[in-house]
């Protein structure tokens, strides 16, 4: 959801096939340097879920340069953000690295390992050019290719355009990085952004957050340029909204996972309305909701849960703003999207 990597490069519905191979730098001179430097002797390690599958051997290299007295525990918890830590294992670590993702919120104990991607994003950059024709341009992208980002602006410059760029808020480590619910940094003084990185689910996001904006998409990771399109997206979400309007019952769900707690805004729906029913849950899955008899939901935490997973539920599931529109709280034409700001 966020910018892992296992969302990078997720082919489903795309029709496209990766075109490159990825190595990733899981720094482990730097892990090892703390667990030694801490004397730890348990340490957790929290991967994407893309990724998992890469933990064994992982722990094999660590414990090959460690102790024999420390114990690596892997997260069997799913991962998609920085926002989405395993609080309980992190409580029974003395080092716990969370790899994948940039720092939502910085900690000693944390060590946060990005895994930058290896792919580079000039040739996609260069096709990406007959789509920017104004002078100005922004430019975001998400944490995988954060380490080249210096290097892309000096490439655009070099290219003749002014690039803005900004940090956004709280919720996002670097300049130029973008969430799959934060677009802040894209908040610039220009009617063109270039988004570079892999999917089409970030630019998707930040062409509704701004929808002022041309978003063009050159994506290094599937070998593709496109033009972010919001329409079909938006009918999808009026859809739903549509769908809700006739509900009685509204499970409003507060997310537990330690950066999606949105508490206040939760506490707000169910005190103004009689009808809803507060749900309280880490993982929000259709199979988990299935069970309650509700006749639509309103999804407080991960809004890329709402917008990308939404047709699977059962019933309409809406963020807190459609759900505004829905109870006839707000217009029709408000529709936004739902953007997640702060850390915890
Ligand atoms: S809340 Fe934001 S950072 Fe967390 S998984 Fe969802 S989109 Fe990603």
């Amino acid at each position: 959801m966020s910018q892992d990597v296992s969302s990078e490069g997720d082919l489903r519905n795309t029709g496209m096939s990766l075109k490159h191979d990825r190595e990733w730098d899981y720094e482990l001179d730097r892990i090892v340097e703390a667990v030694e430097e801490r004397g730890a002797t348990k340490v957790g390690l929290q991967f994407p879920e893309g990724l998992k599958r890469r933990g064994p051997a992982v722990a094999d290299d660590l414990r090959a340069l460690t102790d024999d007295d420390v114990t690596y525990m892997l997260s069997g918890q799913p991962c998609y953000g920085a926002c989405d830590l395993d609080t309980y294992l992190m409580r029974r670590t003395d080092v716990f690295v969370h790899f994948g993702h940039s720092p939502m919120k910085e900690s000693d104990k944390i060590i946060y390992v990005p895994l930058f991607s290896n792919v580079d994003p000039f040739p996609m950059m260069e096709d990406a050019l007959d789509e920017l024709p104004e002078d100005d341009v922004g430019l975001v992208t998400t944490a995988q290719h954060m380490n080249r980002f210096d290097e892309m602006k000096e490439w655009l410059e070099d290219e003749g355009y002014n690039v803005h760029t900004r940090k956004g808020d709280d919720r996002l480590t670097h300049e130029g990085q973008v969430l799959g619910c934060n677009y802040a940094s894209a908040d610039i003084d220009a009617d063109q952004v270039l988004y570079v990185g892999g999917g089409k689910f970030h630019p998707l996001g930040l062409a509704m957050e701004h929808p002022d904006k041309k978003v063009v998409i050159a994506d290094p990771v599937n070998n593709v340029v496109t033009v972010a399109d919001t329409e079909k997206f938006m009918k999808q979400r009026y859809g739903a909204v549509h769908r809700a309007m006739d509900a009685e019952k509204w499970g409003v769900i507060f997310c537990t996972k330690i950066g999606q707690g949105r508490w206040d805004m939760a506490e707000e729906i169910v005190n103004d309305n009689d009808d809803t029913y507060l749900i309280t849950m880490d993982e929000v899955t259709p199979d988990r909701l299935r069970n309650f008899d509700m006749d639509a939901f309103v999804n407080t935490g991960c809004p890329r849960i709402t917008t990308d997973d939404g047709p699977q539920f059962h019933k309409p599931m809406l963020t807190p703003g459609e759900y505004r529109i829905a109870v006839g709280d707000e217009p029709l034409d408000s529709l936004s999207f739902d953007t997640f700001h702060g850390t915890w």
